[in-house]
């Protein structure tokens, strides 16, 4: 299975792509981690891609196919979820090509849709661990333990450069000029699936699930 968690930056798709991870042994792909990765490693991309990513804008399209190709091209049988990709038009034909070229097949496309005034408070709630990637909140998921990681112990809590409100405005305002326009899109191709990401991660959970059924 195949799937694209849609929706726009907050809207819990790390959070509900990790379970299904650990339900169903899918692959995350997630280009936001790849590009922070590339970041922390200091490539010469990651350079690149720093500024942009801190202003809140959209790396261009031609990094993030790259990276997604890399993956698709390792192969794997469990399924992959695009978490945070496409995210233009130009992606979406593109993942399109690349997925008929390696004869996988997208099963959904599930649409995460949550009011941009509860994405604000996500959003400045949000840290993870640095080692197993958990993701946090500083109201609705805090760690048990002060400064710990509840999954695996690690005291690397960080909260992400870009997560403040001045860098959510334009992150919002790229999500309705540029990606928005994929809701129509799969729709049109009959691929789109909602559900209400407003609810409690166990319910988006559920309703995903009946989503992929
Ligand atoms: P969020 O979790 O808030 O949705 P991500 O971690 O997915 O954010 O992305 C963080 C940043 O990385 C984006 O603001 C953008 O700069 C860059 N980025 C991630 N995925 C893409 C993509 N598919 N196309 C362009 N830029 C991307
Ligand atoms: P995205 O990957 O779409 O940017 P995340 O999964 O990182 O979103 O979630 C953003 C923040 O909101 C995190 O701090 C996370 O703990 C929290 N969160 C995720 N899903 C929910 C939910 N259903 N209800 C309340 N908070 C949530
Ligand atoms: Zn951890």
């Amino acid at each position: 299975m195949n799937i694209i968690l849609l929706g726009p930056p907050g809207a819990g798709k790390g959070t509900q792509a990790r379970r299904l991870v650990e339900e169903r042994g899918m692959v995350q792909l997630s280009t936001g981690d790849m590009l922070r990765e590339a970041r922390t490693s200091g490539s010469e991309m990651g350079k690149k891609v720093a500024a942009v990513m801190d202003a809140g804008q959209l790396v261009t399209d031609e990094i993030v196919i790259g990276l997604i190709e890399e993956k698709i091209l390792e192969g794997n049988s469990a399924g992959y979820i695009f978490d945070g990709f496409p995210r233009t038009l130009g992606q979406a034909d593109a993942l399109n090509a690349l997925l008929e070229r390696n004869g996988v097949k997208l099963d959904t496309v599930v649409e995460m849709q949550v009011d941009d005034s509860a994405l604000v408070a996500r959003i400045s709630g949000r840290f993870t661990c640095g080692n197993c990637g958990e993701v946090y909140h500083d109201e609705t998921k805090p760690t048990q333990a002060d400064g710990v990681c509840d999954e695996c112990g690690s005291t690397d809590l960080k909260r992400r450069a870009d997560d403040n409100a001045e860098s959510l405005k334009t992150r919002l305002m790229e999500y309705y000029k540029k990606t928005s326009a994929l809701v129509g899109y799969y729709y049109a191709r009959g691929e789109l699936q909602s559900v209400d990401g407003l609810q409690g991660v166990e319910e988006v959970a559920a309703d995903i699930s009946k989503a992929l059924a």
